[in-house]
C-alpha cells in the first residue's frame, strides 16, 4: 500500500453526483424505517460512480494497481472494482456478519471516497467493513457529521501508509492500530500470493547478484549488472508492482557503487 495522489474529480461525478445525492437524502428521510428494516434500498447509481472515466482516472492515479495490495490490475482479466472507502450501502459489524443499512449513501459519488481495488481486496476481504476507533462516533445518516469518526482503515489517498506498516520480507506488519486493522480487514498477509512472493524473490536475488558481480571487469557481466541495477532502481517507484514492499527491502540496503 502506498500514498496515492488523485487529480481533479472526473466531470461525471461533479455533473451527476450532487443530483443523485440530493435524491438519496430525500429518499432516506421518507423511507428511514423501511431502509433500516431492509425492505427498501437506496437506489445508488452505479453508472455514475462506476463510469469508465472514473475507473480510468483512478487507474491512472494508482498506476494501474490496486489501492490496497498494489497488485497490477490487468484489464480485462481482472475486475476493476470502484471501491467506496466508506461503504455506500451498509456497514458490517465489527468481527463480520451481515451489513447494517444504510451505509454512507451520501458519499457514493464523492471523489474523496473512491479508489480502485482488486477483486481480492474489495470483494473477498474488505466488503462492507469500515472499522472505527469508537463505534459511537459513526455517522449513520447524512444528518450525522463524518468529521467525528476516527477510522481504523488507512486512507491511501490522504496519508502515507508507510507510517502504519512495515514489511518482513514479503509480508506486511502493522506498526499502529490502524495499520494492523487495515492488514486484517484487507487480508494483506498473503503467504499464498505467488505474484508478491515472486516479486520479492526477484528483487532480493537481483540485489545479491548485483553485489556479487558489480566489480567484475567483463563487458557481458557489466551488461548484466546494469540490468540488475535498473531493476532495483525501478522497484521502489510508485508505478512498479508491490513498490511498498520493494521500498522497505531496499531502504535498509545500499546498492554497490557503479564500476
Ligand atoms: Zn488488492
Amino acid at each position: 500500500m502506498i500514498r496515492i495522489h488523485k487529480g481533479a474529480a472526473p466531470e461525471i461525478l461533479t455533473r451527476l453526483g450532487p443530483g443523485h445525492v440530493e435524491a438519496h437524502r430525500q429518499f432516506y428521510d421518507l423511507n428511514a424505517t423501511e431502509i433500516a428494516a431492509g425492505t427498501k434500498k437506496i437506489p445508488v447509481a452505479e453508472h455514475v460512480y462506476g463510469a469508465p472515466e472514473v475507473r480510468d482516472a483512478l487507474a491512472q492515479a494508482q498506476h494501474g494497481k490496486c489501492c490496497f495490495c498494489e497488485v497490477e490490475i490487468e484489464h480485462p482479466y481482472m475486475h476493476r472494482h470502484v471501491e467506496h472507502w466508506r461503504p455506500k450501502g451498509g456497514v458490517s459489524p465489527v468481527g463480520g456478519g451481515r451489513a447494517t443499512p444504510p451505509g454512507y449513501y451520501w458519499l457514493a459519488y464523492d471523489w474523496e471516497n473512491l479508489l480502485l481495488a482488486c477483486v481480492v481486496c474489495n470483494s473477498s476481504n474488505k466488503g462492507t467493513s469500515f472499522p472505527l476507533v469508537d463505534e459511537a462516533d459513526r455517522a449513520r445518516t447524512h444528518h450525522d457529521p463524518i468529521a467525528a469518526e476516527r477510522p481504523l482503515l488507512i486512507k491511501p489517498d490522504e496519508e502515507d501508509p508507510a507510517g502504519h506498516m512495515e514489511w518482513i520480507d514479503d509480508q506486511p506488519r502493522g506498526t499502529t492500530d490502524a495499520g494492523w486493522t487495515t492488514i486484517e480487514v484487507l487480508g494483506l498477509i498473503r503467504p499464498e500470493d505467488v505474484k508478491r512472493t515472486r516479486r520479492f524473490l526477484e528483487i532480493a536475488q537481483a540485489y545479491r547478484r548485483l553485489w556479487k558481480i558489480h566489480d567484475v571487469d567483463d563487458p557481458t557481466v557489466r551488461e548484466i549488472a546494469a540490468d540488475l541495477r535498473r531493476l532495483l532502481e525501478a522497484a521502489p517507484r510508485p508505478e512498479s508492482p508491490f513498490s511498498a514492499m520493494a521500498t522497505a527491502f531496499l531502504e535498509s540496503r545500499t546498492l554497490p557503487p557503479e564500476a
